[in-house]
């Protein structure tokens, strides 16, 4: 028998991706959790009915100063009503009777970051409504500050905004977007906040034959976006694939091998960024488009790095750190 614990997009992607009958635990009915909730739009399990905007362009900002954008000529990201998906899709888990709980128990922990391994630091967003600021719909802005990794946004949420931020070294960022808001949107009217755990430099551990681990819980998130949606419901689609093979772990590991090569290559521009910031690293160039585009697709990589640096050294390292570490 599967037992799956936690319902968050991982949790549910394992139950459904097996298509069986699973025991399943979660500490809530429905699926609450604080969230950005923008997905890529090839990520699998999202239906139109919960699409709320269609994103084509990224904007990025240094406090006031614009230093980026990206756009793409179709939607490259949704922003997606996370709470009614999840719980709809916890709806459609076809649950085991208790005659049928019996034989090999094989255990997926799907806790996200309440069980994940690494640094974690709470990150917050607001349901914001009017802001003084005008929004494009299709658009989401990333605002980096002074002094600590890490960043607001600002995503469209249908009519409204959903307006957050996350930094390392800050216990509780609410004060801070709060004063971004009356700052940098002009006010607005609050019409729900909520906070949760984000874990920002993850240590990877898939578990064991047996006793498997998916999505955040596993530490699939990426470090410099936070995005760890997609990769959670990745993650057990491979697993649910693997579960039947000879090696189920082994064959796992390989199917998301991609996303792992990512995240460990992002913890390791978080550190240099955070080494950067102990000595007082000043940064004030402007990024460039053609990392801002790896960044936003999750395909920085050694080779972009390199072809940066051949092509202009300072500016290349100092994009990068511009992305990672903007400075005043
Ligand atoms: C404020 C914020 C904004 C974010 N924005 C984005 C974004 O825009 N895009 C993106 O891709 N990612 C974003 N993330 C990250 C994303 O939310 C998570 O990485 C993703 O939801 C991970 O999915 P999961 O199923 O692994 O874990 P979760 O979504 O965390 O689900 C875990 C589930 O486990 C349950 N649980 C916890 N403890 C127990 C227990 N003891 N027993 C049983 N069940 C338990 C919880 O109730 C929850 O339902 C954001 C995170 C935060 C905090």
């Amino acid at each position: 028998m599967i037992e799956i614990y936690g319902l968050g997009p991982a949790g549910v992607a394992a139950a459904l991706f097996l298509r069986k009958e699973v025991v399943v635990r979660d500490l809530g009915k429905r699926y609450l959790k604080a969230c950005g909730e923008a997905v890529p739009i090839d990520t699998p399990l999202v239906e139109d009915r919960f699409v709320l905007n269609k994103i084509r362009r990224f904007e990025f900002y240094h406090e006031d100063r614009f230093i980026g954008e990206v756009s793409y000529r179709k939607p490259y990201w949704y922003i997606v009503d996370k709470s009614s998906w999840i719980s709809s899709l916890r709806e459609r888990i076809q649950i085991a009777s208790e005659t049928e709980r019996d034989g090999e128990r094989i255990v997926i922990d799907a806790r996200g970051p309440y069980s994940s391994k690494g640094l974690k630091i709470t990150v917050a967003r607001v349901y914001l409504r009017s802001p003084r600021k005008n929004i494009d719909p299709e658009t989401v802005y990333f605002i980096y500050r002074r002094g600590a990794p890490g960043f607001y946004w600002v995503f469209p949420h249908g009519e409204d905004l959903n307006v957050g931020g996350g930094f390392i070294g800050v216990k509780n960022p609410l004060p801070l977007i709060h004063s971004f808001i009356s700052s940098w949107l002009g006010g607005g009217e609050v019409i729900d906040v909520r906070g949760a755990p984000l874990t920002v430099d993850p240590e990877i551990d898939l578990g064991r034959e047996g006793v498997y681990r998916v999505g955040e819980a596993a530490g699939l998130v990426y470090p410099l976006t936070g995005e760890g949606i997609r990769p959670a419901i990745l993650s057990s689609q491979a697993l649910a694939a693997s579960l039947g093979t000879r090696k189920p772990l082994d064959n796992y590991r390989k199917a998301i091998s991609r996303i792992i090569s990512q995240i460990e290559f992002q913890k390791k521009l978080l550190r240099i960024a955070m080494r950067s910031i102990e000595r007082n690293g000043s940064i004030a160039e402007l990024a460039n488009s053609s990392i801002l585009k790896d960044y936003i697709e999750e395909n920085l990589s050694v080779k972009t790095l390199l072809i940066m640096i051949s092509r202009n050294p300072p500016k290349a390292v100092k994009t990068l750190l511009s992305i990672l570490l903007p400075t005043p």
